[in-house]
């Protein structure tokens, strides 16, 4: 019984190259029609009004703050303009404590801005180089943000594991700079981006081949550089780069040929926002564990393998986390002894065979692999859109990648990397290079903040 409902998950999260092809064209063409007109796509397409990234000449002190799921961070970076890059850098995490996710608007705000605040107050001691000028923050926030200019903007809704009412429709900046004033902390938010632009920008700085920058952590969303003459929806002058970054909102793309199963209509049924963010469920750090508990949970009532546990922690929602699924799917002791150990910290399963363990490693597997698959034909859509993905074009194109699931989960991203190459075909995939860019959204923002700044030299 148990290897039945295990054979039925691999057969409907199968990923054939033939439809992970159609997937990146539908991506693609959605991709257009977002750019076509506001709510033309699910793929929002937002405009993120950056249109020059930073170049690696920019020098001064400037500070990052990313909120974006899991964890925010603050930091201090020191650039020193051409050739030096960031001559020093220090940050801090700081765990956003779970009640203040679906509190108000201000108190979340509220307790960023004192820990900013802290981080600040040491700043003397490491450096003295504000010269009287007021100091300057790029703000990474991950979630959906209609802009108006750099650094304003409205929040769209919530995504991930956020729900705050009060917030919606608010001015993000406006918020934090109110929240910063009453820690009595003098500093103007230069840019308001998410992690995905941040990234992108984080990466350019770098290296000037790099067209998109892609998070796959707590969710995953994608950026990428457009040309501002190709964005119909575009009202404002051009740029004088011409460029205009898009923060893409990709977590939303959904499609019918994508390979969903009843455990994931369930999932969606049951999350904080039914019915949106399809993509993002079936590939980001947020779910991944979550399918699998439902998978085993199916088993269990289904067949004996587990013997006659108790099921309260089996039932309960996110309790498996996607670090516990690639502890177990990298799992390389002969008796899978981590496996077990797994299974009896977070769900009560004791005393498994080492046969059903296997048959758990397979479950991780399949849910992994169709993740890396789907997020392979993300970036083969990108690829698509700037007339990148075929051979005929020999320019080099890097893509930026970041996040908690491509950073830790080493069988996620190898599947990814070898599916885009089975996508693009080896010819294309040569001038294609994939780069892990470790916190480029944080300090992409501190990058971004340093572009953007009111005292930057005029050049
Ligand atoms: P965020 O998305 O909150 O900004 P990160 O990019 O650090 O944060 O990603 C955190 C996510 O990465 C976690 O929610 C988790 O799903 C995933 N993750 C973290 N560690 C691991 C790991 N060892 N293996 C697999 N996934 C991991
Ligand atoms: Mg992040």
């Amino acid at each position: 019984m148990a290897k039945h409902v295990v054979a039925d998950l691999r057969e409907k999260c199968g990923t054939p190259a033939s439809l992970l092809r159609d997937v990146a064209s539908e991506i693609a063409d959605e991709m257009g029609a977002g750019l076509e007109k506001e709510g033309g796509s699910k793929v929002k397409m937002l405009l993120s009004y950056v249109d020059k990234l930073p170049t690696g000449r920019e020098e001064g002190l400037f500070y990052g703050l990313d909120l974006g799921g899991t964890n925010f961070r603050v930091l201090r970076v020191q650039l020193g303009g051409n050739e030096k890059h960031v001559v020093n850098r220090e940050s801090r995490e700081v765990t956003i404590p779970p009640h203040l996710m679906s509190g108000s608007y201000s108190e979340l705000f509220g307790f960023i801005a004192s820990e900013l605040a802290k981080f600040v107050a040491d700043e003397e001691r490491c450096t003295n180089s504000t010269n009287g000028k007021k100091r300057e923050l790029g703000f990474t926030f991950s979630f959906p943000v209609k802009q108006r200019s750099v650094a304003s903007g409205t929040l769209v809704k919530w995504t991930k594991a956020f729900a705050i009412d009060d917030a919606v429709g608010e001015d993000v900046v406006a918020e934090l700079q109110m929240a910063m004033e009453k820690q009595g902390l003098d500093m103007h938010v230069a840019a308001l981006i998410n992690d995905a632009v941040g990234t992108l920008a984080g990466a350019r700085y770098y290296d000037k081949d790099v067209v998109a920058g892609v998070i796959f952590g707590t969710g995953t969303n994608a950026a990428y550089v457009e040309k501002a003459n190709a964005i119909p929806k575009w009202e404002g002058e051009l740029p004088n780069s011409g460029d205009m970054v898009i923060n893409m909102e990709w977590g939303n793309f959904y499609s019918s040929r994508l390979p969903i199963t009843e455990y994931d209509q369930e999932l969606d049924r049951e999350s904080l926002n039914p019915g949106e963010q399809i993509y993002e469920k079936l590939m980001s750090g947020m779910y991944l564990g979550e399918i699998v508990r439902r998978v085993l949970l199916e088993i269990s009532l289904r067949s004996s393998i587990f013997s006659n546990i108790d099921h309260t922690k089996l039932r309960t929602h996110f309790l498996l986390r996607t670090p516990h699924i690639s502890a177990m799917h990298h799992d390389e002791t002969p008796d899978l002894k981590i496996v077990a150990e797994k299974l009896e910290e977070n769900l009560a399963i004791t005393n498994t065979s080492l046969e059903t363990r296997k048959l758990i490693v397979e479950i991780c597997d399949i849910v992994a692999r169709r993740a890396a698959r789907l997020a392979a034909a993300g970036l083969a859509g990108i690829l698509k859109k700037l007339g990148r993905d075929c051979t005929a074009q020999k320019q080099r194109s890097v893509i930026a990648i970041d996040g908690g699931l491509f950073g830790h989960y080493t069988k996620f991203r190898e599947c990814l990397e070898s599916t885009l190459g089975e996508l693009l075909g080896e010819e294309a995939s040569k001038s294609i290079a994939v780069k892990h860019a470790d916190d480029g959204s944080g300090i992409g923002a501190a990058l971004i903040a340093a572009s953007q700044s009111q005292y930057r030299n005029v050049e």
